[in-house]
């Protein structure tokens, strides 16, 4: 068993175990943090349980292929979908979502040996949805495995989780990222950044990997922040305006901007402490480099706070703006971008 992708061997070697004894159970609920790498393991256990090469998941087989190339037919990924007229997500997995997979889920296997359904985000079902679940899972159709995954146990209702068997995931350590990274042939650069940036979210890496607009994007919220430190009250409250522009459009854009210059200005005072080998965003050691010089400890640390309280106040639903003008007041400031 190797675990090809998930990075959690042990996971995928219980699992594996269980299989080979009978034991294996027709509903998981994987836990863990946003990106940590959920879907990548459901993958795997989707892959080992219809993998016929001799080391399951082999990675290679039809079945194995076909299945990280989500285009097997007995492996289904329910996820929130897309309204085609607002273009945005819907806010819940459906039932009608559910009742296709329960419809599903009662016929054999059409090629593999397992069925395999993974539900993303499954603590956005809708409260129909979940009672809907609820009744496949205590009455499972043979041959068929449910795959929950979702950030929070307590998001979801107690009869749901009763009946899956848990597995947890943590970050990994950022070494292992970059290895996986490097054994799916990403650029030794790349890898090192993404591992970095990743803070072990091995899912996150994944995704990243080859993504120039996601990185574009760093690189001009990177920007911006450094626009922000350099420039006088107008600029800093330009750039509030524009952030909380971002919000209107995109609320998790927004905390995902605050994200990034959290973990510039946590670089900043690493770099402070002599420690550059430890930052996360390896390609900007210059800027930091010349940063660090221009501010003292306190006011990075303080500038982290209020990063962090700014967060906070978004989970309050305080006014964007508000919490952004009070940010850009509290950013320490200093002549010039670097
Ligand atoms: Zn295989």
């Amino acid at each position: 068993m190797s675990g090809r992708l998930s990075g959690y061997p042990k996971v995928v070697g219980r699992i594996q175990r269980e299989l080979v004894e009978g034991l294996v159970s027709h509903a998981y609920l994987v836990l863990g943090p946003p990106q940590v790498g959920k879907m990548v393991l459901a993958l795997d256990l989707a892959q080992a349980l219809n993998c016929e090469g001799p080391d399951v998941p082999c990675g290679r087989c039809p079945h194995c292929q076909k299945t990280v190339a989500l285009a097997h037919p007995d492996v289904q990924v329910l996820a929130l979908l897309v309204d085609q007229k607002s273009e945005r997500f819907h806010q819940v997995v459906s039932i009608d979502q559910v009742r296709a997979l329960q419809r599903d889920a009662s016929l054999h296997p059409y090629w593999g040996k397992y069925r395999v359904f993974i539900i993303d985000g499954a603590q956005r079902m809708s409260t129909e949805a979940a009672n809907c679940l609820l009744k496949t899972l205590e009455e499972p159709p043979p041959a068929c495995i449910i795959i929950l995954l979702a950030t929070e146990e307590n998001d979801l209702p107690a009869t749901i989780i009763s009946r899956c068997r848990k597995v947890y995931l943590r970050p990994l350590p950022v070494s292992q990222v970059e290895r996986i990274l490097l054994e799916q042939g990403t650029a030794p650069e790349e890898a090192l950044l993404l591992s970095r940036l990743s803070g072990g979210r091995l899912g996150w890496a994944l995704s990243a990997r080859g993504e120039t607009r996601l990185m574009s994007a760093r690189s001009s919220v990177l920007g911006s922040l450094r626009g922000g430190l350099g420039g006088g009250i107008p600029e800093r409250f330009h750039l509030a305006e524009e952030m909380a522009g971002l919000f209107y459009k995109d609320r998790s854009a927004l905390e995902r901007a605050l994200q990034i210059w959290l973990g510039w200005a946590r670089d900043l005072l690493l770099v402070r402490g002599g420690f550059n080998q430890g930052i996360s965003n390896v390609d900007e050691e210059q800027a930091l480099n010349q940063w660090s010089e221009r501010l003292s400890n306190k006011e990075i640390l303080a500038f982290v706070k209020a990063i962090i309280s700014t967060l906070e106040c978004l989970e309050r639903n305080v006014s964007p703006r508000l919490a952004l003008d009070a940010l850009m007041l509290q950013a320490p400031h200093r002549g010039a971008d670097a």
